[in-house]
């Protein structure tokens, strides 16, 4: 009996993991789209938009399960634990001994306030490793977009005027588009990140369209496959439909 109760326990835990990973696998973006050429450009993100809103500790947690997420394993996800923050990340800030590792206490405020400002999310149940989170990156966190638009207003302006910049194909500019919409998809405002926004051309090339920057909208996947090479205004009026409008038709 008591063999089967076990064989049992073993099924139930099989079945769990494999449902987490379907779950992650399923989630839109960054596993399928991740490129380590990225990184780079989010490391220069982290710390001209994120590390101004972060406190020390913060700042070296954050690092922590950066490199243990996207460095380590390509992927947002990571488990964290209260113990292995306190051992592995950072010395404490109040003593000189080499030794002084910081509270659980205060490992478990600094895991908190990171999730307060929206750094990493709570993403799954504790296991024995730890508990699971996402690690956000800038254009996920609401205080860097906002910073990301302003510096946006007061550094890049002039460029847009110039009719000849590419903003599709040179990938620095799609950036530009990407933090103009604050990576949100201009037509359902589905929040997205630099691997799951694709660019959306207002009038289609078909038609004569260019890659300039007025020409160029932030899309998600689905928004930009659905709309193809419709007209924008017919386009809009089905995403903006509810779905008991579009049953009645
Ligand atoms: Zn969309």
């Amino acid at each position: 009996m008591s063999f089967i109760n076990e064989k049992i326990a073993g099924i139930r835990k099989l079945l769990d993991e494999l449902e987490t990973e379907a779950r992650l696998e399923n989630e839109e973006g960054f596993q399928q789209r991740f490129s380590p050429l990225d990184i780079p450009d989010i490391i220069k993100d982290i710390v001209d938009y994120l590390m101004p809103i972060l406190s020390p500790y913060e700042v070296a947690f954050y690092w922590y399960v950066f490199r243990h997420a996207i460095i380590g394993t390509g992927t947002q996800h990571v488990r964290i634990s209260t113990r292995g923050m306190q051992h592995g990340v950072v010395n404490s800030i109040h003593s000189r001994d080499t030794n002084s590792k910081i509270s659980l206490s205060q490992v478990r405020n600094v895991l908190g306030s990171m999730e307060a400002k929206g750094v990493i999310r709570k993403d799954g149940e504790a296991n024995r490793d730890g508990t699971l989170y996402r690690v956000m990156i800038p254009e996920e966190i609401e205080d860097c977009r906002i910073s990301m638009l302003e510096h946006q207003k007061i550094e890049s302006k002039p460029v847009y005027a110039e009719k000849e910049v590419d903003f599709y194909n040179i990938r620095e500019n799609r950036l530009q588009i990407y933090e103009r919409d604050q990576y949100k998809c201009q037509y359902c405002g589905k929040q997205l990140t630099r691997f799951s926004a694709t660019l959306d051309h207002i009038i289609p090339v078909t038609e004569g369209g260019e890659n300039t920057y007025d020409n160029l909208t932030t899309a998600c996947l689905s928004c930009n496959s659905q709309k193809n090479r419709r007209p924008v205004g017919d386009f809009l009026a089905d995403v903006n439909s509810t779905p008991e409008e579009t049953k009645k038709r």
